[in-house]
């Protein structure tokens, strides 16, 4: 799954953005793609952005720099396409464009924005259609071959009254987040039997920092369902008790010296062997495993939020 991010606008010369209260729009939009590239990639999905570096400056003028944006979407052939800018003008909240050309951009448009304002408290200004735009950066909307969207974060030029200032100032981390989890939200909803055939995990992770322990359990929500997993947090590494880990995820767990699982291809895979040489540990007759390397190993990505573990296949 490949998700091209496009940073709004250059950093110098043609194409630059909106400024306001001693901040840029390119400077802003540069940040929260970048984190929210790597927010993508430890979910397992692939992206590329734009702007490289804060730096770039894409194309000769400014028709150059929008259409150097889509052809690289296209040429990489993305799945979804999603451009950070900012809004100027004096207002408040944040909205999403789409173009009028593409109806599998709306879903999109609208699980993205509604997870964004929700998460980061900014007033929802909806779904907008490409009409007309300040930015006159909507060619990458129409121009893009695969689904794509344009989200204003917040207004640069708000009043200090507003929240949005102090959001688009300090808070980019956040959301770089807010928008990572609108698009996993959409993305599991495009294959609801298959997507998300997954786990969510529930536990307050900073109170689990034990030492492997069959009673330590985290609470994982498997298909829907709460359950309990043996498991345990130990330098931001997830660690759970392999058979029943890999039971849930409806894989078989056999014994011959060494424990192995075997996949779906029907592959023997040994957790700790010369077949595939995972972190294994064995404590209390239990064998532990990393929880990321092994659910990636059987064909899951997994993410994290900052609070839950999810583990899908897209
Ligand atoms: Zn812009």
């Amino acid at each position: 799954m490949k998700i091209f991010i496009d940073a709004g606008h250059n950093y110098s010369g043609h194409n630059t953005g909106a400024q306001g209260n001693n901040l840029r729009e390119q400077d802003i939009t540069f940040e929260v793609a970048k984190i929210l590239s790597e927010r993508l990639k430890w979910a397992g999905l692939q992206t590329k952005l734009s702007r490289e570096t804060l730096q770039t400056n894409l194309g000769k003028d400014n028709a150059g720099s929008i259409n150097a944006r889509w052809q690289a979407a296209n040429a990489w052939a993305a799945d979804y396409f999603i451009s950070i800018h900012v809004n100027a003008g004096g207002g408040t909240g944040a909205e999403t464009f789409i173009a009028d050309t593409k109806r599998s951009d709306l879903k999109f448009a609208e699980i993205v924005n509604d997870e964004y304002c929700q998460k980061m408290g900014l007033k929802n200004r909806g779904v907008k259609i490409d009409a007309q735009t300040a930015h006159k950066s909507l060619g990458v909307l129409r121009n893009t071959k695969m689904p794509a969207i344009l989200i204003e974060l917040a207004f640069i030029d708000s009043s200090l009254a507003n929240p949005d200032v102090e959001i688009l100032r300090n808070r980019k981390s956040e959301m770089a987040a807010a928008i990572a989890d609108g698009l996993l939200k959409f993305l599991a909803r495009l294959s609801p039997v298959q997507g998300m055939q997954g786990i969510s995990n529930n536990a307050n992770f900073a109170t689990n920092n034990n030492a492997p322990n069959a009673n330590n359990t985290l609470q994982i929500n498997i298909l829907g369902n709460i359950q309990e997993i043996p498991g345990y947090i130990e330098n931001d590494t997830i660690w759970v008790q392999m058979r029943l880990f890999a039971e849930k995820l409806g894989f078989a767990v056999g014994f011959d010296g060494t424990p192995y699982v075997t996949t779906q291809n029907g592959e023997n895979v040994y957790i700790q062997g010369n077949i595939v040489d995972l972190p294994v540990r064995q404590a209390g007759g239990v064998t532990w495993v990393q929880m990321r390397q092994f659910a990636e190993k059987l064909g899951f990505t997994v993410g994290w939020n900052g609070k839950f573990a999810t583990v899908h296949k897209f």
